[in-house]
């Protein structure tokens, strides 16, 4: 099966501005305290389930083989998912972009009279913008993930894959419950959570339409699984008549077998859990009016630029993430600027590749650039996805695409080339830079201007100390050491 070409889209998009979020983010003090308690606590539960694991990185390397696998025969793949998901009374539903994602779920909605629809949590409706769509038709989207409830109560969008709210600390939750729902302004997270609990638990039983995400897609069955903590999304996709489940393509596995080991790998590195608290698998809608569970179950699976991003043989492996939100736990530029800094659904190093993808590079100059390149997200992603060299490959894409937005860059890069060429060219050009690069580098009051004043100074010394050239250069040493 061959997917059509795609519009890409995504809700929140305003990644071009990453280089002004996150001077502001950095300048934050609450939400950089937030930020390092929470992915430390993660990335410290991750490091101790890890060490009961001697056979973690040959696990690893399974799931990477098993996702190359799949994403290797995708289309086989999603046939075969399509055929057995309908034989067993499911509906399959395909979008190609976001606004044909939102209308189906709108069309459901109207077909249901839905008024009131139960969301657990999903990433790939957040991409997608469902929210905003089914409010702007007078429907009353409610999530019911803890964390994601807070985020829409706040008005705001998740800054984490795993933890929406991971940029609110305990007490700012409490002062937002107390605005919006006039609870006391002191309540501890327990209280916070039932009070959450104590309303959710009566809009279950209000709506019409469950949606959730889906975290593995099964070809062997047309089954799918959703993984959470809380029982939210239980709850959301049994109470309601009508569940449907929204995926992107790249979710599906071929066979059961092979849901074993990223049932190990994915709650390990995304909370540092040994299994996910709550797994709900889904094999079509009820089957007779005893059985328990809706009467109707959809699947509508969204393309929105991945068949664009499998055509890309080095960014292809983009596709096998399992969304556990290992790398942003480790990463240095997301442990402090956060997740809103990226302007995209996707934060961190995953979203700083992904989000180029599906919208373009263009749409996101700055996200392939926020990244030291240190490597530390590829260490820990557990399917193995070398981020750092998908970056690079994007960077080069930027340019490409780009060229008018480093004319500096090229120039200076022409001019080493040129010099580099040359031993005499060479010679002449380190000795006239080496005490201009001084000067620049030095604490005067000439140095500052220096660095103020020459863009491409004024971006690399904004935050750091530009490093003092030599007095006198390795070629002149070694020329006088042989003399
Ligand atoms: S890229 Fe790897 S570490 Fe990051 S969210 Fe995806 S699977 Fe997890």
């Amino acid at each position: 099966m061959k997917l059509p070409e795609t519009a890409s889209n995504m809700a929140h998009l305003n990644a071009n501005a990453f280089g002004a979020a996150a001077r502001a983010a950095l300048e934050d003090q609450p939400l950089r305290s937030a930020l390092a308690k929470a992915t430390d606590t993660f990335a410290d539960r991750r490091g101790r389930v890890l060490d009961e694991m001697p056979a973690w990185e040959e696990l690893r390397t399974h799931g990477n083989a098993i996702k190359a696998e799949a994403l290797s025969r995708l289309d086989h793949h999603l046939a075969h998912f399509v055929r057995e998901a309908e034989a067993r009374g499911t509906k399959v539903h395909f979008a190609r972009n976001r606004a044909e994602a939102c209308q189906v779920v709108e069309g459901l909605a109207d077909r249901l009279g839905a008024r009131t629809i139960v969301k657990s949590k999903s990433m790939v409706t957040e991409e997608i913008g469902l929210n905003a769509a089914l409010e702007a038709r007078g429907l009353e989207p409610v999530e019911t993930d803890l964390g994601e409830w807070i985020v829409q109560l706040a008005g705001e969008t998740p800054s984490h894959i795993i933890v929406p709210a991971i940029h609110k600390s305990k007490d700012e939750i409490a002062r937002l419950f107390q605005e919006k729902l006039g609870t006391d302004g002191d309540l501890d997270a327990e209280e916070l959570t039932a009070v959450a609990r104590k309303i959710l638990r009566g809009t279950y039983l209000e709506a019409e339409l469950g949606i959730s995400g889906v975290n593995f897609a099964i070809a062997e069955t047309g089954s799918f699984l959703v993984l959470e903590n809380e029982g939210n999304a239980r709850l959301s996709t049994s109470l309601p008549r009508v569940h449907l489940a929204v995926m992107g393509l790249e979710k599906l596995l071929p066979r059961w077998q092979d849901l074993e080991t990223f049932l190990r790998l994915l709650p390990r590195s995304g909370t540092g859990q040994h299994l996910t608290s709550y797994q709900s698998i889904f094999t079509g809608p009820k089957q007779s009016p005893e059985d328990e569970g809706p009467d109707e179950v959809h699947v509508l699976i969204l393309d929105n630029g991945r068949s664009a991003v499998l055509e890309d043989d080095v960014a292809r492996e983009t596709l096998a993430c399992i969304r556990c939100g290992a790398c942003l736990n480790v990463c240095p530029v997301y442990r402090q600027v956060g997740g809103h800094a990226y302007g995209s659904v996707y934060p961190g190093p995953i979203g700083a590749i992904v989000t180029p993808q599906l919208v373009g590079t263009e749409s996101a100059v700055p996200l392939p650039s926020a990244s030291s390149l240190c490597g530390a997200c590829r260490d820990v992603c557990p399917v193995k996805i070398d981020i750092p060299r998908i970056l690079l490959h994007l960077r080069g894409k930027v340019v490409e695409r780009m060229p008018t937005r480093a004319p500096l860059e090229r120039l200076g890069f022409r001019m080493w080339s040129l010099a580099a060429r040359s031993p005499r060219a060479w010679r002449i050009a380190t000795r006239v830079g080496r005490p201009l690069a001084r000067l620049a580098a030095s604490p005067s009051g000439v140095g500052r201007l220096a660095r103020r004043l020459v863009p491409p100074l004024q971006g690399w010394t904004h935050g750091r100390a530009l490093p003092r050239a030599a007095k006198v250069s390795f070629r002149e040493r070694y020329a006088r050491r042989e003399a």
